[in-house]
């Protein structure tokens, strides 16, 4: 169960967490702009309610988490979203961080494997918002050719290796947010694609996701 009121109390909590995140070390205004205004509760079971605005990442369906929001904070500031960059994606679970990117201006296309995440967020009403939110069940390490190339790709599931599909999908000049690594902790990085097709490659700090894995769950079921 979940509720939708937003209350002084709601607004007063997420101001805090606002302010954390600036502690923190996040500086785009956009971002921390998004972050206050999105009701990060409506995202969470109501069990959660205040909870929602702790800096932590939250149980959601089907074994999967809700990022922490300073991770939500760290990736968006990385990706430097510019107003209606068409942005890709990977994990969409409880769609948070695919609506901060909305929030900010991106056109967001997003990919979720478990078939019940995809569709709890067609149910969900408050994602009526943003329509610039396409939302897909596939698998990620497909990417979306047929909407290819992106401006910028953001991975939100802890990554093996680098996928080259995505890599492919991505816009000479664009860039990839990824955390990489096959143990409990992973490494940001952010690739940026070459005219020749390569990419550079900038590391920054360590993070933990859930993995991200390869085909659908739920199809057919
Ligand atoms: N961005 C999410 C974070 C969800 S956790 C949020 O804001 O809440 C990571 C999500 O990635 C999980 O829902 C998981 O099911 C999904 N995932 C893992 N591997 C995937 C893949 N190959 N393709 C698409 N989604 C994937």
């Amino acid at each position: 169960m979940r509720t939708f009121e937003d209350t002084y109390r709601h607004k007063g909590l997420r101001k805090k967490l606002v302010d954390l995140l600036k502690e923190k070390g996040i500086t785009d205004e956009r971002v921390l702009e998004a972050i206050n205004t999105i009701p990060r509760h409506y995202f969470l079971d109501s069990a959660f309610d205040e909870k929602a605005y702790e800096d932590k990442a939250f149980p959601i369906a089907v074994g999967q988490t809700i990022s922490q929001p300073y991770t939500v904070a760290y990736q968006t500031q990385l990706l430097e979203i510019k107003p209606f960059d068409k942005v890709l994606e990977i994990g969409t679970g409880s769609a948070y961080q695919a609506s901060v990117l909305a929030e900010i201006g991106a056109q967001v296309f997003t990919i979720e494997r478990q078939k019940a995440l995809f569709e709890n967020n067609k149910r969900f009403a408050y994602l009526k918002k943003y329509p610039n939110i396409k939302f897909f069940y596939g698998d990620g390490f497909e990417g979306l050719p047929t909407f290819a190339q992106f401006d910028k790709i953001i991975i939100t599931a802890a990554a093996p290796f680098i996928p080259e599909k995505l890599i492919a999908q991505l816009k000479t000049g664009g860039k990839m947010v990824i955390p990489v690594g096959e143990g409990a902790i992973q490494r940001m990085l952010r690739l940026t694609k070459l005219a020749d097709g390569t990419y550079s490659e900038e590391i920054f700090a360590d993070f933990s996701f859930v993995p991200m894995l390869e085909g659908k769950e739920g199809a057919g079921k």
